[in-house]
C-alpha cells in the first residue's frame, strides 16, 4: 500500500500513522495486518481488504550450492516476475530486484528481452521483493524478538527483469522506501541501466533523486557493435553518453563515487583486443570508470560466451592501461537465475530444488 491510498482510506488521521504502518511493513516478523498493534484494531478491521503484501511466491528454485535463490513471484494481476537473493563476498545477502514484467529493450542476449514488456512494477511492487527476502531470511518468526535474525540483507541490485530507468517515478519511490526504512545505505545499492539518456539526464537535477550508484550496460565502445547487439541505442549514444557521464562525476564524483560500465562479454562480437583498446580509451576519456566484465550466460540466442583466456586477456589489457576492471562470478546459472537469464518459463526450470 502507498501512502496516498492510506489517505484516501483514513483522510485526516496524523501523518505519524503511515510511517507506523511503513515501519511494520520492514519489520520481517510482522506478517498480516494483525501484526500492526500499533494501529487500533478498528483501523486495522477496515484494512483487512487490502493486501499486506504485493508479491506471493509461487515457487523458489535453490541453486546446487545454495548461494543463490530465486523466487517467482505473483502481482496482483497474475503476472509474475523474478527475484533473485545471492550470497556475497561478505557472507551477507545481496538482492537482484526486477522493475518491469518483460523489458521493451530488446538486447539480443538477454532473455528477458524475448519476452518484450507487459507492464512496469508498481512501487509497491518492487519495495515488496526486499520485504520478501527479509521474510524469507527469517527462518523462526520471533514476535519479541525482530532483531535476532542474523540474516542480513546488506546490497540491492537492479539486475532483474526490465529497465529500471523505463520506470523512473516507480524505481524512484522504491529506493526513497527503503534509504528510509533500512540499514542500507547509498553505496550499497546500484541501478543498473542501458542507457535511457532523457533519464539519465534528469537524475541529474532532480532533487528527489537519491544518488545511489549507477551501472551503465555499455557493452561495446564501438558504436556498431553497440547498435548490434543493443538494437534499441540511441543514435549517437557513445558521444552522448561520454557527455553525460562526464557531468555526472562533475557532479557526484569523488573516491567512493564512482560509475560502472558493465560489459557482457560475447565471443568474437565485442571480445576483441580492438574492443579492449576502445573500452580503455572511452573509459580515459571519461574519468572514474569500472569496468565489470560479465561473463554471457547462456540464453536461446545466437550469441556465445567468450573463452575464459579471451576474457583474461581483455581484463589485462584494461589493467594493464590503468582501468579497474573486475569479472563479475557467476552465480546461479543452474536454476537460469544469472543474469539475463529471467524469464518466466512455462515449463518447470531444469535442475530445481525447491526451498
Ligand atoms: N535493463 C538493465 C538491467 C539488465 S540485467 C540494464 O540493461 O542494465 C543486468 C545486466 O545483465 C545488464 O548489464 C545486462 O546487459 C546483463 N545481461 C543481460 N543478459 C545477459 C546474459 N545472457 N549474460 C550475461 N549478462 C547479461
Amino acid at each position: 500500500m502507498r501512502k496516498e491510498q492510506f489517505n484516501q482510506l483514513f483522510p485526516d488521521t496524523p501523518a505519524y500513522r503511515w510511517k507506523q504502518i511503513e515501519q511494520a511493513f520492514f519489520v520481517p516478523t510482522i506478517l498480516s495486518w494483525d501484526g500492526v498493534t500499533s494501529l487500533s484494531k478498528e483501523m486495522r478491521a477496515r484494512l483487512v481488504d487490502v493486501p499486506f503484501m504485493s508479491v506471493t511466491a509461487k515457487q523458489v528454485m535453490v541453486s546446487a550450492k545454495k548461494d543463490t535463490h530465486k523466487a517467482l513471484l505473483e502481482l496482483g494481476d497474475e503476472q509474475v516476475v523474478e527475484s533473485v537473493l545471492m550470497e556475497n563476498a561478505r557472507g551477507d545477502w545481496t538482492i537482484c530486484v526486477s522493475s518491469q514484467v518483460g523489458c521493451a529493450m530488446r538486447c539480443g542476449f538477454c532473455a528477458t528481452g524475448k519476452m518484450g514488456l507487459k507492464r512496469s512494477l508498481t512501487a509497491d511492487e518492487i519495495v515488496d521483493q526486499y520485504r520478501f527476502w527479509i521474510q524469507y531470511l527469517t527462518p523462526t518468526p520471533i514476535p519479541q524478538l525482530p532483531t535476532s535474525n542474523p540474516q542480513r540483507i546488506s546490497n540491492i541490485v537492479f539486475m532483474g527483469m526490465g529497465e529500471p530507468l523505463a520506470n523512473y517515478i516507480n524505481v524512484r519511490d522504491t529506493l526513497n522506501t527503503w534509504l528510509t526504512y533500512t540499514d542500507i545505505g547509498k553505496t550499497r545499492i546500484t541501478v543498473s541501466t542501458v542507457g535511457v539518456l532523457p533519464r539519465l539526464e534528469q537524475i541529474l537535477t532532480d532533487k528527489d533523486w537519491p544518488h545511489v550508484r549507477l551501472a551503465v550496460s555499455l557493452h561495446s565502445a564501438i558504436a556498431e557493435t553497440r547498435k548490434q547487439i543493443v538494437p534499441t541505442s540511441y543514435d549517437d549514444f557513445l558521444p552522448k553518453l561520454q557527455d553525460w557521464a562526464r557531468r555526472y562525476l562533475k557532479l557526484l564524483g569523488n573516491r567512493r563515487h564512482h560509475l560502472t560500465f558493465e560489459y557482457v562479454m560475447l565471443k568474437d562480437v565485442n571480445d576483441t583486443d580492438e574492443h579492449a583498446r576502445a573500452l580503455s580509451t572511452f573509459v580515459h576519456s571519461i574519468g572514474n570508470v569500472r569496468c565489470n566484465l560479465i561473463p554471457y550466460n547462456l540464453t536461446d540466442c545466437e550469441f556465445s560466451r567468450s573463452e575464459d583466456s579471451q576474457i583474461a586477456k581483455f581484463l589485462s589489457i584494461l589493467e594493464k592501461s590503468d582501468v579497474v576492471a573486475t569479472r563479475r562470478k557467476t552465480m546461479g546459472d543452474d536454476i537460469a537465475a544469472a543474469c539475463g537469464q529471467l524469464i518466466v518459463l512455462s515449463k518447470k526450470p531444469r535442475d530445481q530444488t525447491l526451498g
